[in-house]
C-alpha cells in the first residue's frame, strides 16, 4: 500500500543530481509505472543512465512476465484457466505457477487457513468499488464461504497439474503477486550484476545494496490516517518491507471500517488493523504474512510474528498505536524519527 513510503533519506538528492551531474561513478535511476494494476516505482544504481535504462527494462519484463502467468483477470493466463476447470478438471501448469501455488499452501495450512488464495470467490459479494452500503446477507456470505478452502486446491507434483475441487471455487494472487513479482525482478538484476536498487510494488518492496554514497537505503513508516506523518525512519538491509492496510481499500458498514482483507472462515472483511508492516528476507513471505496478520488481528498476529525467525512487524491499530514484534525496540524507532 502507498502508505509505507519509500522515501528514502537522501534519495531525491541523489535523484537530482542524476540530471545535472556530470561526475563518473555509479547513480540512482529510477522509474514509475502502472504494472499488474499498482504502482511501480523501480529503482537501480547504475555507472550510467544508459545502463540504468537497460536494467530497469529488464525489471519492467520480468514482472510483466509474471503477470501474464498470475493474473485472474487476463482470460488467457493459466491462473485463469485453472480457474474456468474448477470442479471439472486438473490444469497442467509452468513450474513456476505450481511452485508458488505450494508455497501458498504452506502458508495456509502454517496458520490454519487464514491466508487462502482460494478467497477469491467472495470477490463476487465484498467490492470495494462504493458498490457496497450495506451488508451483505448471512446467507449469501456464508453461500460464497462454502467455495473457499485451500484444503481443496489439489496438487499433483508428478503430473505438475492443480485442480479446484469444486465448481465455482477461484483463486487469486492478490495478497501474494506483488511480493513474488518484487523478488523475481530483483533476483534478476543482481544476476545481471546490479549492486543495488529497490523493486517498489505499492509499498510492497525488496532492496538490494546502499546507496551511492555507502549509506543504507531508508524507509518511512507513516501515519495510516495521515500520510505526510512519519512515525518512524528505518534502515532497509537486503531485505524485503511490505505493508498492508485499510485506508485505500475498505467499506464502512453501521460505523465500522472493513479492510479489504477477508477472513476465508468466516467470509466476514477483517476489521482491528490500520496497517500490519513485515520486515524479512523475502518480500512473497512477507506479503502473505502481512495480509494474515489483517485476519488474525493484533494479538494472534503479534504472537505468531514473534515465533518466527528472522521476521520482525509493526502493526498500527484502529487507535493509531503503533505495536512492534520483540526486535523491533520502539526506542529504536524514536531514535530514526525525523
Ligand atoms: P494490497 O494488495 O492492498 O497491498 P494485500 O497484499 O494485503 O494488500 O492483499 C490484499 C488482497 O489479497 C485483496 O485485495 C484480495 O485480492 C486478497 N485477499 C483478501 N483476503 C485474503 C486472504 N484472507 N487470503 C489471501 N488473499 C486475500
Ligand atoms: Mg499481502
Amino acid at each position: 500500500m502507498l502508505f509505507l513510503l519509500v522515501s528514502i533519506f537522501g534519495y531525491s538528492e541523489s535523484l537530482q543530481t542524476t540530471l545535472s551531474d556530470t561526475t563518473p561513478g555509479p547513480k540512482v535511476y529510477q522509474r514509475t509505472l502502472k504494472l499488474m494494476g499498482s504502482r511501480f516505482d523501480l529503482t537501480v544504481v547504475a555507472e550510467n543512465q544508459e545502463k540504468g535504462n537497460e536494467y530497469i527494462d529488464l525489471a519492467i519484463s520480468e514482472i510483466s512476465r509474471i503477470e501474464k502467468l498470475i493474473s485472474s483477470w487476463d482470460p488467457l493466463s493459466q491462473t485463469s484457466a485453472i480457474n474456468r476447470n474448477a470442479g471439472l478438471k486438473p490444469i497442467k501448469v509452468d513450474p513456476e505457477l505450481f511452485q508458488l501455488i505450494e508455497r501458498a499452501l504452506k502458508i495456509s495450512n502454517l496458520i490454519q487457513g487464514a491466508f487462502d488464495i482460494s478467497y477469491a470467490s467472495m470477490d463476487r459479494i465484498w467490492k470495494f468499488d462504493g458498490s457496497v452500503t450495506e451488508m451483505p446477507p448471512k446467507e449469501t456470505i456464508k453461500q460464497s464461504v462454502a467455495k473457499v478452502g485451500y484444503q481443496n486446491i489439489i496438487l499433483d507434483r508428478g503430473k505438475q497439474t492443480v485442480f479446484l475441487k469444486n465448481k465455482g471455487m477461484k483463486i487469486g494472487f492478490g495478497a501474494i503477486g506483488k511480493g513474488y513479482a518484487a523478488d523475481k525482478a530483483k533476483a534478476l538484476l543482481v544476476e545481471q550484476g546490479v549492486k543495488s536498487g529497490i523493486i517498489n510494488a505499492s509499498g510492497d518492496l525488496n532492496a538490494w545494496g546502499t546507496q551511492p554514497n555507502g549509506k543504507d537505503w531508508m524507509v518511512a513508516i507513516v501515519n495510516p490516517l495521515n500520510k505526510s506523518k512519519v512515525f518512524s525512519w528505518l534502515p532497509v538491509k537486503n531485505q524485503s518491507v511490505v505493508t498492508s492496510g485499510n485506508y485505500e481499500k475498505y467499506i464502512v458498514l453501521n460505523g465500522e471500517r472493513y479492510s479489504h482483507i477477508i477472513d476465508p472462515r468466516t467470509g466476514y472483511p477483517s476489521k482491528g488493523i490500520l496497517s500490519a508492516t513485515i520486515f524479512t528476507k523475502n518480500a512473497e513471505l512477507a506479503d502473505a504474512l502481512a495480509t494474515s496478520i489483517f485476519v488474525m488481528g493484533v494479538e494472534t498476529g503479534l504472537d505468531f510474528i514473534n515465533q518466527l525467525k528472522g521476521v520482525e512487524c509493526i502493526i498500527v491499530d484502529l487507535d493509531n498505536k503503533v505495536i512492534t514484534s520483540k526486535n523491533i525496540a520502539l526506542k529504536e524507532i524514536e531514535k530514526q524519527t525525523r
